[in-house]
């Protein structure tokens, strides 16, 4: 879990005080920051870097690779004696990813696709915080961080990923466009679905599940709440949802969705969105509640993005979602097998 977590507006000013007593000798901070905030000087000089500090603008329009992360990890090597102070990750789930990997890979040899799978680091990783911009993938609290390597779409899952440090700052996710709102927030909702009607339930993982989807159900049907009380809430929706599939395990959508990434490099987002609205006939509740939130709001959802794959991508994406074996023992039980084969899923993915 986290150890130490500051929620509330404006408690990003609190990062240089929560940052200083974690200071060693010219050993510098690295910032890794959404590009998306390049020109929003007035959020970079609240980060107030000091001595050697480092920041480092990051796109999010690709979801992290393995050899992104090395690049990083050698350039900071190289350009640095002393191993960092800290690791701070701004952003999305893309960016919260990458700086949980960096932080990793600072003090593990080899390459980050070495690591993907599930305990297989070995020493802990440099001190890193994770400062979420936008809410919904729980990357912010989650045990895993998921990169596409040479070979697979597969988190580096251990007890060194999650965050020393999270600073939820509800405002910083002012600005986020309408339609991204929905999808990585559509992601939590995902979550607390997936988990909740999966085998894996067990009463811990319910818990959070429950208060995340209750959460969703408030934030995105109800039309009722102010700006200022959305965000909060999607905040603490998008955290107890990543705790929920923490202890449990997503299921078909996701599955489904990582195929359409490593094939197609949708985004998760709304890949997910883009299969949930064909699942009915294994979350209906679920399924019905987004395609009523997906009206209420007016989001468009990506059509016909299989239609024109060649039979070798199909086969892939088959192969990719297929190999997911947790995630369907996890929806469909021990006999996912017989449930859930090669044409069914053929069948559903050219419905997307
Ligand atoms: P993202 O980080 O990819 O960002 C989506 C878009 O929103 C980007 O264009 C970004 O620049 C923009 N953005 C972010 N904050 C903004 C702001 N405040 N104002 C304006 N624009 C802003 O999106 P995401 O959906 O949060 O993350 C997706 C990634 O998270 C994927 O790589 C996925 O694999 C990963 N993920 C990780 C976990 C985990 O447990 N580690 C769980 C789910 C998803
Ligand atoms: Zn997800």
């Amino acid at each position: 879990m986290v150890p130490k977590v500051v929620f509330g507006r404006g408690c990003f000013d609190q990062l240089p005080s929560i940052l200083a007593p974690q200071r060693k000798d010219k050993a510098p901070f690295i910032y890794l920051v959404d590009d998306v905030f390049k020109e929003n000087e007035e959020l970079i000089n609240r980060m107030n870097l000091r001595f050697n500090d480092k920041l480092i603008f990051v796109s999010a329009e690709e979801e992290p690779k393995t050899e992104q992360v090395d690049t990083i990890v050698k350039n900071i090597k190289s350009e640095f004696t002393y191993r960092p102070s800290g690791i701070i990750g701004v952003g999305g789930g893309s960016i919260l990813d990458l700086s949980k990997a960096v932080s990793i890979m600072l003090t593990n040899k080899g390459s980050a696709s070495d690591y993907q799978g599930w305990d297989l680091v070995k020493n802990k990783a440099v001190y890193h915080v994770g400062v979420p911009t936008i809410s919904g993938t729980g990357a912010e609290v989650s045990r895993t961080t998921v990169l596409t390597g040479p070979e697979k779409k597969l988190g580096i899952n251990s007890d060194f990923t999650p965050f020393d440090q999270v600073v939820l700052d509800p405002d910083l996710t002012v600005g986020v466009p309408k339609n991204q709102w929905f999808y990585t927030g559509m992601d939590c909702f995902i979550h607390c679905v997936e988990s909740l009607n999966g085998t894996f339930l067990n009463e811990f993982s319910k818990s959070y599940g429950e208060k995340a989807y209750d959460l969703c159900k408030e934030i995105f049907m109800n039309g009722n709440l102010t700006e200022v009380e959305s965000r909060g809430k999607l905040m603490m929706a998008s955290w107890h949802g990543g705790m929920s599939i923490a202890y449990s395990q997503v299921g078909v959508a996701h599955a489904m969705s990582y195929g359409l990434s490593y094939v197609l490099g949708t985004k998760h987002g709304v890949g997910n969105c883009i299969v949930f609205d064909h699942l009915e006939e294994y979350y209906p509740e679920g399924v019905r509640l987004f395609k009523e939130m997906k009206e209420y709001h007016n989001i468009d959802i990506p059509q016909g993005i299989c239609g024109n794959l060649t039979d070798y991508q199909m086969e892939t994406m088959i192969d990719i979602a297929l190999s997911l074996v947790p995630l369907w023992e996890n929806a469909l039980g021990e006999d996912w097998e017989q449930k859930m084969t090669r044409d069914k899923l053929k069948e559903l993915y050219l419905k997307m």
